[in-house]
């Protein structure tokens, strides 16, 4: 169950609700984020609410029966915002085009890249500069250095950055710099890592693991948002099957369960996702009709000299061509 709290509510009328919850077998656990003040109650009895409902200080109360409980959509309708600033929202009824190259390499790649982006219109740029590699021999990014000449460039460009954090220590590091903190598929169940990003007042989007379920995705969401972040959005990027045509497996079907199961925004990685250039529009193209709020996928001047992921990075202009079919796609999905 979900107590959502007034902000007035004193701590004795706070004590009263937490022993009548003890009371009905129910242990409750504060949550204080950017946007309200919540009691997630855990428990399994079934109990009359109006027991509850009484108490002074409760502004509302709600039965959810799934495990995550914050970020379900059994208790909270309407679709969760992100207001990132200077005019970009996330989840607002517009969909949100991110894209950038897998790594950040030099300061002509990400000039170049922005000219790209400002020209089309896109307001949010990604990149990695900690970058996960499967091989230690790999580039593994320009780290605080290249996020840093980034960060100035993009600012002057009115850009707004994501970008992928790798463990707790960097998230410090990074704070000043990015607009959203990524957590990449390999971190999805770092637990460490969600709880502090739970600490913070910046929007976080979290991948779905390798072979992650959709239920575990939930979870680590909840994660962030019962530390007390509720700017939060979750990726589809493609999940570990049998099947080798493809990098990964883009997982459409959870795109509009994720829809139904949550009120966060749900974005699709179609670069990940299949993990091949020649694909990637198709995909992100079926992502947006599946009911995506939005797309994030690699670009670069030259794919064929990118530092990592060049296999699946689209060339600015194959880039052009995909964002004016994923905003034709969407007005056409609104239209329905
Ligand atoms: C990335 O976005 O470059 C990345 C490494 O993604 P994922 O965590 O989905 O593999
Ligand atoms: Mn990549």
């Amino acid at each position: 169950m979900i107590i959502q709290l007034s902000p007035t509510i004193s701590p004795a009328q706070q004590d009263s609700i937490v022993t009548m919850m003890g009371k009905l077998g129910y242990k409750s656990n504060e949550v204080k984020t950017q946007q309200g003040h919540y009691l997630v109650g855990i428990g399994k009895k079934e109990i009359d609410l109006r027991a509850l409902g009484h108490l002074p200080g409760i502004t509302d109360i709600h039965r959810v029966s799934d495990d995550y409980k914050l970020v379900s959509r059994k208790w909270k309708v309407e679709r969760s915002r992100i207001d990132l600033g200077d005019g970009v929202v996330i989840g607002n009824g517009s969909l949100s085009i991110m894209a950038g190259p897998c790594s950040i390499e030099t300061e002509k790649q990400v000039e170049a890249t922005i000219r790209h982006l400002v020209k089309n219109k896109v307001r949010l740029m990604r990149g990695g500069v900690f970058k996960p590699r499967s091989s230690p021999y790999a580039f593994r990014g320009l780290g605080v250095d290249g996020l840093k000449m980034w960060h100035r460039l993009a600012r002057e460009a009115g850009i707004k950055i994501i970008s992928e954090v790798m463990q707790v220590s960097q998230i410090a590091e990074m704070y000043d710099y990015v607009d959203i903190f990524q957590v990449g598929a390999r971190n999805t169940q770092n637990f460490n890592l969600l709880d502090e990003l739970g600490k913070v007042d910046k929007a976080v989007m979290i991948k779905r693991g390798i072979s992650g379920t959709i239920e575990e995705l939930l979870s680590s969401a909840e994660y962030v948002f019962s530390g007390g972040n509720e700017r939060l959005l979750l990726c589809e990027r493609g999940i570990r099957t049998y099947e080798r045509a493809s990098r990964n497996t883009m997982d459409i079907n959870a795109i509009p369960i994720l829809k139904e199961k949550t009120h966060l925004p749900v974005v699709a990685d179609p670069s990940h996702g299949v993990g091949l250039r020649e694909y990637v529009e198709p995909v992100a193209l079926a992502a947006v009709i599946a009911g995506a709020d939005g797309i994030i996928y690699e670009t670069h001047e030259k794919p064929e000299e990118a530092f990592s992921d060049g296999q699946q990075t689209l060339d600015f202009q194959e880039s052009e061509v995909l964002i004016d079919k994923l905003r034709k796609v969407y007005e056409l999905r609104e239209g329905f």
